[in-house]
């Protein structure tokens, strides 16, 4: 099933809030991601490691600001959004509401751009359909 517009904008709509982008940590880079918000910050990705990550076990994520509590790149809204990392292109549609569909609970209480009307059978088939169509288009 290919997700259409109309019914993402039924389930999901960013009220643009920033709740997703506060609270410490969670936002992992790939090799993939550091090189891409790398060359969109035209910076060397030593530098990009060095100013806006730190490590996690062993690896890489994105600063939080101590004094705010968000996510380094929120300037307002994400100051890095044609690149930023997959996580937050996903969210809300988390694939783990796959293993475990009671993670819509914390899902939907966390971001108030999910629909208060949608059921949690509704926003797993958006979730599948979700990453279906992104399989397409890659
Ligand atoms: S928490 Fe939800 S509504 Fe708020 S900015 Fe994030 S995605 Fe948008
Ligand atoms: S990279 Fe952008 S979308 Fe992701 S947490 Fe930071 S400010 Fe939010």
């Amino acid at each position: 099933m290919i997700m259409r517009k109309t019914q993402l904008n039924r389930v999901f709509n960013c009220q643009k809030c920033g709740d997703c982008c506060k609270g410490y940590g969670g936002i992992f880079v790939n090799d993939r991601e550091i090189k891409d918000i790398s060359n969109y910050l035209k910076i060397e990705q030593e530098e990009f490691i060095d100013r806006y990550c730190e490590l996690s076990g062993k690896r890489y994520m994105l600063k939080t600001c101590g004094s705010t509590g968000y996510c380094i790149f929120w300037e307002g809204l994400c100051s890095i959004h044609p690149v930023k990392p997959g996580l937050c292109k996903t969210w809300p549609f988390l694939e783990c509401v796959l293993v475990d569909s009671t993670n819509f609970i914390t899902i939907k209480s966390a971001c108030p751009g999910v629909s208060r009307e949608i059921s949690i059978d509704e926003f797993i088939a958006c979730v599948r359909a979700y990453h279906c169509s992104r399989n397409v288009q890659s």
